[in-house]
């Protein structure tokens, strides 16, 4: 623990009993050695009459902005107080009390503490003002008192010189000093949201045009809703860098909306995140003379299911809530939050490969661990997502086109962990071979009850399955159907099953399913065709496993019919080889049985 500094006049009983702290790391309060707030805050406000100096700080504060941006790239400037205000965990410890210029009122509470080792901002800073530099993580035990130089230490590790916290994890510490916080009454943990400056516009020709008019008499100018859309020229090269549309020798050149004398049109475009914010309103309204209509796109909206990489959680997703707050906000559609489900999948993955120069190489010109065309050895190096650049790509087109795309469907639902490598097995093209000959069915008579059960249980398994996005599920439920209708002898339930067989394929894939639809002499597309119903009844097993216990102890299983009396089970269950040798030959004292559920034979 550092010593308090200098005694200097405390905050409290000058008309400002506490203020409220904002910070993400409370578990390094330990390491604090600073207190500071907003210029505009209120307590700089009051002192600011009566401390000379401060009012001047407080000027020149203003005339940097408060932008984000320009924040971070201020040179970071602190007014001392003369203050100081007592440490939340130690009554006793006292911190200085600094006005600073990148602290924001309007981010958290205007206010925060100062933890030097762990926070670069604040480093920079105490080290500007010469405060104590503590460090209260540490990576490793050796490292428990090692020095903070030029950079905070930002990552994981447990904590020291920190008293109860001393030995915790960082998560683990943040939470004890919240639930101290709360105990106490002085603080409370809470989650906040913060939506960071979104610079909309883009010096590149894809995106869509911004509406506006340069005019050096009128300033910017909107497009005249008669003239929208604006559309882009195609007549565009990309031999130089730089923007195409900045360079165009016409599309620019406009008149003035308003005075009708030459103008500029705006050659920036909008980031296609600005698309992607509200597309699926678009999706789920699109009339010709508006970007939608407001109450059948609030018929279909939310948005059930969000699929996207994990990458979209801390952009796309919050600009999309943010525009659709923004729309509701100003009346044009009824929905507070645009999706109600997200599942983000796995990134598709790949080795990379290096030739002995050092160039990317494609996963097709390897082979054994050699160059195929030179037989030079390779490097295998890292999996990583795949990417153009570092050739790690497995193009589907050629399977695509020997195999149909069917099977190259079937065969990455089937399983395909992202990160292992995909090598291309025949077992999927083969399976559409086997499902084009089992649901070409045979008519038969009779039922087959077993087959029946199969088929309504992989109906509700296949649909639970999809739901969950579970593919590789439901899957295997199908591959196991399609075994057991081959198995079974032509009967009634047989064809149905095979016509069956053809709906549940239908999602997954699409051509051979409409094919073996149209065969089958069915009404319409299959793309239009229900999804089968499971019969409840048909979903219940016939047979039933029994415990058997011998004085409440497992000893023995059996299988019985379903509802079977309970003398049945008794003989069932005294039978047991397991039983006769445990009881050895004696007969039990008494007898429980629980129907479809247990025997316990009391010895
Ligand atoms: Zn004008």
């Amino acid at each position: 623990m550092p010593d308090s500094p200098t005694p200097t006049p405390p905050l409290k009983g000058r008309g400002f009993d506490s203020f409220d702290v904002f910070t993400t790391r409370p578990d390094t309060l330990f390491g604090a050695s600073f207190a500071a707030i907003a210029p505009d805050h209120p307590i700089a406000t009051a002192f600011a009459q009566t401390t000379p100096g401060l009012a001047d700080f407080i000027a020149e504060c203003r005339t940097t902005g408060t932008a984000a941006a320009e924040v971070e790239t201020a040179e970071k400037k602190g007014f001392d107080t003369g203050l100081s205000v007592i440490h939340p965990l130690d009554p006793t410890w006292r911190l200085p009390l600094f006005v600073a210029n990148f602290v924001l009122m309007d981010y958290g509470t205007g206010a925060v503490f100062g933890c030097p080792a762990h926070d670069q901002r604040d480093l920079d800073f105490a080290r500007k003002y010469a405060l104590p530099v503590e460090r209260v993580v540490a990576p490793s035990p050796e490292e428990a008192s090692a020095p903070i130089h030029d950079e905070a230490y930002t990552g994981p590790g447990r904590l020291v010189n920190s008293r109860f916290l001393d030995g915790m994890e960082v998560e683990q510490a943040k939470a004890a000093v919240i639930a101290r916080a709360e105990a106490e009454g002085w603080g409370t943990g809470t989650t906040v949201w913060r939506l960071r400056d979104w610079g909309v516009s883009r010096q590149r020709y894809w995106g869509t045009p911004i509406p506006i008019i340069h005019c050096e008499g009128c300033g910017p100018v909107g497009v005249p809703k008669d003239q929208l859309p604006v559309v882009l020229p195609e007549d565009v090269s990309f031999d130089i860098p730089g923007n195409p549309l900045d360079r165009h020798p016409t599309w620019k050149h406009v008149d003035c909306p308003s005075c009708g004398k030459p103008a500029r049109r705006e050659t920036d475009t909008l980031d296609t995140f600005v698309d992607s914010s509200w597309y699926f309103i678009r999706f789920a309204s699109a009339p010709a003379d508006k970007p939608f209509d407001r109450a059948t796109a609030e018929k279909w909206l939310p948005v059930g299911q969000y699929i996207g990489g994990v990458e979209h959680a801390i952009l796309h997703l919050l600009y999309a809530r943010f525009w659709t707050r923004a729309l509701k906000h100003i009346g044009k559609i009824d929905i507070a939050e645009p999706f109600t489900g997200l599942f983000t999948q796995g990134m598709v993955t790949h080795e990379t490969y290096k030739d002995p120069a050092g160039a990317w190489l494609a996963p097709d010109e390897v082979a054994n661990g050699k160059v195929i065309a030179t037989g030079a050895p390779v490097e295998i190096g890292r999996i990583e997502k795949m990417s153009k650049s570092k050739k790690n790509t497995v193009d589907p087109g050629p399977i695509v086109d020997q195999y149909g795309a069917d099977a190259v469907r079937w065969f990455m639902l089937s399983d395909s962990p992202p990160e292992r490598d995909l090598p291309w097995s025949e077992a999927a093209w083969r399976f559409i071979q086997r499902l084009w000959r089992i649901t070409e069915g045979a008519d038969g008579e009779g039922e087959d009850r077993d087959l029946d059960r199969k088929l309504h249980k992989t109906i509700a398994g296949v649909a639970a399955d999809i739901e969950a996005l579970s593919f590789n599920k439901a899957v295997a439920k199908i591959y196991e159907l399609a075994n057991a209708i081959e198995k079974a002898p032509a009967t009634a339930s047989r064809a149905t099953a095979a016509r069956t067989l053809i709906r549940l394929v239908a999602p997954m894939v699409p051509h051979i399913a409409e094919e073996a639809w149209a065969r089958a002499g069915e009404p319409g597309l299959i793309a239009d065709a229900l999804w089968p119903e499971a019969d409840p009844a048909l979903l219940v097993d016939d047979e039933v496993t029994i415990a058997i216990q011998i004085n409440g102890k497992l000893r023995d299983t059996l299988t019985a019919p379903k509802g079977a009396p309970k003398e049945a089970l008794e003989e069932l269950a005294l039978g047991s080889d397991k039983v006769i040798r445990l009881l050895e030959g004696k007969a039990p004292r008494k007898v429980i049985v629980v129907p479809d559920r247990l025997v316990n034979l009391v010895a």
